[in-house]
């Protein structure tokens, strides 16, 4: 998948040129072996680039603004080795747009009792230095990511290597354009909302088409590449006749092939990451996108059903985030469906229609051809799997009419006791921190919807960050989670965000 960029985060540390040439070169060579040992490291998504050493108001107002300039820049962490005086900072943080680290750290871990001295607690005061700065920071009201402990602290470079992913979401955030070839579904209300006002808030480009623009690509996608595409999914996917004639079923699945080439084409022709569609306006389409749309998501794109632009701008950003992490688990659209109620078995049966992405899969991924219980199409051809187990994240973004809210819910996926065998979707099982009862009752109180945008791959601290620097409110539920205390946080929020 494409996320645009080959990213780098550029390591500035703040002194001042009171200390004399010998105290500001140890501070630099200190900042180079640290930038050194933490590329060696293997544990950041993206390359952190040595800066000199800041100095003046001058070259720190020239550094904030190269890094605004240079489109390879994701963000910049900052780290006072000495004491460099705030009031030096204030106009480029000012001019200064990206996202911003305060590495709260020292280039030394322990005290070095049997020789420690002035000279050396002049040179090595970030517990001094830092705090200066971080006054700066907070009373200029900037949104900030502050990570405490030593450089060398796997723990701190997790926390670091965490931002970036948050990091890089924010600066892809404006690149998001998404195709709605449908309308929402007419008198759903959680799936609407202010595009103009997403625009301003995340930078997404949200652009309608006559649904039978794209069914006309669709059906410019040749007999030879759908036939080609076709032999891919035989390859690759177990084939569940269930008692349907073979060339009927084939014929059918075939139709989800020139689909997914048609789409594919006229988004990148168009230069859009994530689609929306709506079974009940499906133009001269045979089938409802489902194969075609599942492996879109694969590849990277952002989907929400029934014209849900906002939950498929946040499926795509999430798979921008969640980008090369290691061992990924995976990210889709979902939707809650069903509960299990039995006590000590609780959890939520997630599906959609048709339109899970196979990242999530566990198993065996197989396609089953069966009819749609809605719209008036020909039966539709989909893959069916279920899905793996382990902590995730469920998001939902609201529009509150004067605002917009994210819910940050941590859920734990389970397999569902017994298998579905009737059941011809895709589908994930999970409770909901803190339990299901308080996690849905803090859902329903924060308004959050239907569908979500789900993933294994991210953390609800990352999703949270997000939100803050886009400048909404963000509400997690979460182990923490009672519903007294989350009745209020409501409440605290409605009047911060009024
Ligand atoms: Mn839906």
């Amino acid at each position: 998948m494409k996320t645009g960029r080959d990213y780098k985060f550029w390591f500035c540390t703040g002194s001042q040129d009171l200390y004399g040439d010998e105290c500001l070169k140890k501070v630099a060579e200190h900042s180079k072996i640290m930038v050194a040992e933490l590329n060696k490291s293997g544990m950041f998504p993206y390359e952190i680039v040595w800066k000199p050493t800041l100095l003046t108001n001058a070259m720190i107002r020239q550094t904030f603004n190269e890094a605004n300039a240079d489109e390879n820049c994701a963000g910049v962490i900052t780290w006072m080795h000495t004491f460099s005086p705030a009031k030096s900072w204030i106009l480029g943080l000012q001019e200064y747009r990206k996202p911003l680290l305060h590495l709260h750290t020292q280039f030394n871990q322990e005290i070095p009792y049997d020789t420690i001295d002035m000279d050396f607690m002049n040179e090595n005061q970030s517990a001094h230095g830092d705090r200066e700065y971080g006054h700066i920071v907070t009373r200029m009201g900037i949104e900030r990511k502050v990570v405490v402990g030593h450089w060398s602290d796997k723990k701190v470079q997790e926390k670091v290597a965490s931002w970036m992913r948050t990091a890089v979401g924010i600066m892809e955030s404006s690149h998001i354009r998404v195709m709605r070839v449908a309308d929402n579904m007419r008198n759903v209300a959680v799936t609407e909302g202010d595009k103009v006002e997403a625009q301003i808030k995340f930078g997404w480009e949200i652009d309608a088409y006559p649904v039978n623009e794209i069914a006309e690509a669709v059906a410019a996608v040749s007999e030879a590449d759908t036939n080609a595409l076709v032999e891919e999914y035989y390859s690759k996917y177990q084939i569940i006749l269930e008692g349907r004639d073979e060339k009927e079923f084939r014929q059918h699945v075939a139709v989800q092939a020139q689909i997914e080439l048609g789409f594919e084409r006229f988004l990148e022709e168009k230069n859009y990451q994530a689609i929306v569609t709506h079974f009940g306006d499906l133009g001269a389409l045979k089938q409802l996108p489902g194969l075609a749309i599942q492996r879109l998501m694969e590849k990277g794109y952002g989907f929400g059903g029934e014209g849900d632009w906002k939950t498929a701008a946040m499926v795509r950003l999430m798979k921008i985030m969640a980008a090369g992490v290691k061992d990924a688990k995976g990210t889709s659209f979902m939707e809650d469906y069903t509960y299990n109620l039995v006590p000590g078995k609780e959890g939520i049966l997630q599906a959609h229609m048709l339109e899970v992405c196979p990242t999530i899969a566990d198993g065996p991924i197989g396609i089953k051809v069966n009819p749609l219980s809605m719209g008036d199409r020909e039966d539709p051809a989909r893959l069916v799997f279920t899905s793996k187990e382990g902590p995730a994240v469920a998001t939902s973004l609201i529009d509150l009419g004067n605002r917009f809210r994210l819910i940050i819910n941590e859920v734990d996926c389970k397999k569902v006791e017994k298998p579905m065998p009737k059941l011809p979707v895709a589908t994930a099982f999970w409770t909901p921190q803190p339990d299901l009862y308080t996690g849905a009752e803090a859902w329903i109180l924060a308004g959050g919807a239907h569908h979500t945008a789900f993933s294994y791959d991210l953390t609800a601290e990352q999703m949270g960050d997000w939100a803050a620097a886009m400048g909404i409110e963000a509400v997690y539920i979460d182990k923490d989670t009672t519903i007294r205390q989350f009745k209020n946080e409501l409440k605290w929020n409605s009047v911060f965000y009024r």
